[in-house]
């Protein structure tokens, strides 16, 4: 990833992507300040440009520091960036990270610095491929109780336990893991939101301690929208012996149906599909959201 053709907006300046570096003594690298978005262009448009860019900022603020660019700054080098790299479907991801002025725990006086990518990254939506659904495996490690870690900011160390859960996952042939919380109740995958659906209901875990998606937020209100009925509640474990569906969302998943969770399998019904296919003509401007999904 460290050689492609093109710029990334660092610091103020469009710089060429080989040249996009950062110092070994960069506290974000040492201790795991940075934060970051996951954003993705369709049609050569951002989806919900500024949610994400204001989580940014939030997710910053949680881990006490200000970016030194506004909301209406980022949000306008990402449309610059993207139209300048002449993508049309593509992935977004800006980082800010404590830099490398002082070396040690504290790092009052280092800069905060911010950087911004694109990359070419197609939707590619083979319903028939998709509807088979992935395979989930239970994650050993669990999310953190917000005492412990500052578990709704969108931070680069809570990725960690995520990176640990997907390779144990992928090393047994599953496409992902399943994480519970550090209560032992249903949190969510390692990188998306988890849904499930039960005679009809949609029911999805409460987000107390992992972030709120913004995708998960958008599906809600399409399923406001159909008319279904969807609950957020505390989800045991067991429970999902009792489920019919599951499926996944976020930026990257978008919808991604689930057929298997550890011992537990799942069927690709009508609201999984229902909502797969909304979400795919909403994020093509093809959808125009009601009441519900309009936030
Ligand atoms: N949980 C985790 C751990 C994630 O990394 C993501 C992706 N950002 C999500 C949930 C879904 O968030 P969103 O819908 O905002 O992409």
């Amino acid at each position: 990833f460290h050689d492609r053709p093109g710029v990334i907006w660092m610091n103020g300046e469009f710089v060429p992507w080989a040249d996009a570096k950062v110092h070994v003594l960069s506290h974000g690298l040492h201790y795991g300040s940075g934060v970051f978005e996951g954003e993705r262009a369709y049609g050569g448009t951002i989806f919900k440009l500024d949610e994400h860019t204001r989580r940014l900022h939030h997710s910053a603020e949680i881990l006490g520091f200000k970016i030194p660019w506004s909301v209406e700054e980022i949000n306008q080098v990402s449309i610059e960036l993207l139209a300048r790299q002449g993508h049309k479907d593509a992935y977004v991801r800006p980082i800010a990270w404590r830099g490398s002025e002082m070396m040690g725990v504290s790092a009052q006086a280092n800069t905060i610095n911010l950087s911004i990518a694109v990359w070419e990254w197609p939707s590619y939506f083979k319903p028939a491929e998709r509807l088979k659904g992935i395979r989930l495996d239970m994650a050993k490690y669990r999310r953190p109780d917000p005492a412990t870690a500052p578990s709704k900011a969108k931070a680069t160390g809570l990725y960690m336990i995520c990176t640990l859960s997907k390779h144990d996952a992928e090393a047994k042939g599953y496409a992902d893991a399943l994480m519970l919380d550090w209560r032992g109740r249903v949190a969510e995958a390692t990188g998306a939101n988890v849904f499930f659906v039960k005679d009809g209901i949609i029911h999805t875990p409460t987000p107390d301690c992992f972030l709120d998606g913004i995708t998960r937020r958008t599906v809600i209100g399409l399923a406001k929208d159909r008319g279904y009925e969807i609950v957020e509640r505390t989800i045991m474990p067991e429970e999902m012996a009792d489920f019919e569906q599951c499926f996944l969302t976020g930026t990257a998943a978008e919808v991604t149906p689930v057929s298997e969770i550890g011992p537990y399998s799942f069927t690709v019904g009508d609201i999984t599909r229902n909502l797969m296919e909304d979400y795919t003509a909403l994020v093509q401007g093809k959808l125009q959201p009601a009441m519900a999904s309009s936030g």
